[in-house]
């Protein structure tokens, strides 16, 4: 495991992530749209819609959305679910949960539950939901063979698993393109609106360490998950991967 360019323990990496989501909770919100010309909404949307969950809240929908942060996918599970979907939204870093919790209060969503939680070791029985969904958050967990078969272990049989992250771009000259913006602007506007450039220097390295669309799918697959496959978007800038447990 690396941050930035020296090697470092799960435990050591898992603190340097504490401190850059602790640095930049604030101001996360914004510097999304900043980062992603607004993108990172569609990304979220496509998700969402994927995960299709029921609008009627006849039968129980329980979701974890792991690595929550400020709750921009819970929130949209919820309204997709005309409010009746069961959303627990899970995250290790406390400064992350209050910036959600507060925009949650904000639009009257008091269904949502907020747990500081470590995707690698959740506190929740087996077999407790429906879906599980982690949005640009497997990428910074420091095992991520834990973080799966937690999720395995937490769905109910017929659950679905939902990753949307971070992939690897495979067109030539967009490739190119993408290289440049990230490497080089990407800590530039770190630097200017979040006062942080270190922090997003983080999130491009972390980027390029995650494994590739294949290997990733080779993963979830090895964590027992069946029918696993993905959707790339914007060129794999980003991809969705998707999984059932039987
Ligand atoms: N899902 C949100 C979104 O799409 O806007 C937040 C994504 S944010 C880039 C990554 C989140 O992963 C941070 O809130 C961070 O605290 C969380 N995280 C990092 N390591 C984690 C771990 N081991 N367990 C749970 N959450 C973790």
């Amino acid at each position: 495991t690396s941050f930035g360019f020296r090697e470092v323990n799960p435990g050591e990496k898992q603190g340097l992530v504490d401190s850059v989501f602790h640095s930049v909770a604030g101001r996360y919100d914004l510097m999304n749209d900043l980062m992603s010309g607004g993108l990172h909404r569609l990304w979220k949307d496509a998700m969402v819609s994927r995960l299709a969950p029921p609008r009627s809240g006849r039968r129980p929908f329980k979701v974890l959305d792991m690595a929550g942060g400020t709750g921009d996918i819970a929130f949209r599970i919820a309204e997709r679910s005309n409010r009746t979907a069961d959303i627990t939204v899970a995250d290790i870093n406390s400064s992350m949960l209050e910036v959600g919790r507060e925009r949650a209060r904000a639009r009257g969503l008091d269904r949502l539950e907020f747990v500081e939680a470590n995707a690698e070791n959740l506190p929740w029985a087996d077999a407790s939901f429906e879906a599980y969904t982690i949005a640009f958050g497997i990428r910074n967990v420091p095992q991520i063979d834990k973080a799966l078969s937690e999720a395995f272990r937490v769905l109910k049989p017929g659950g679905r698993f939902l990753c949307l992250e971070f992939s690897h771009v495979d067109a030539p000259v967009a490739d190119k393109v993408y290289d440049l913006y990230s490497f080089h602007l990407v800590p530039k506007i770190g630097r200017v609106v979040a006062k942080d450039e270190e922090s997003y220097r983080y999130l491009v390295e972390s980027i390029r360490r995650f494994p590739d669309q294949e290997r990733f799918k080779a993963m979830i697959e090895a964590a027992g998950f069946s029918r696993v496959g993905y959707t790339n978007m914007t060129l794999g800038v980003v991809a969705l991967h998707v999984g059932v447990k039987i």
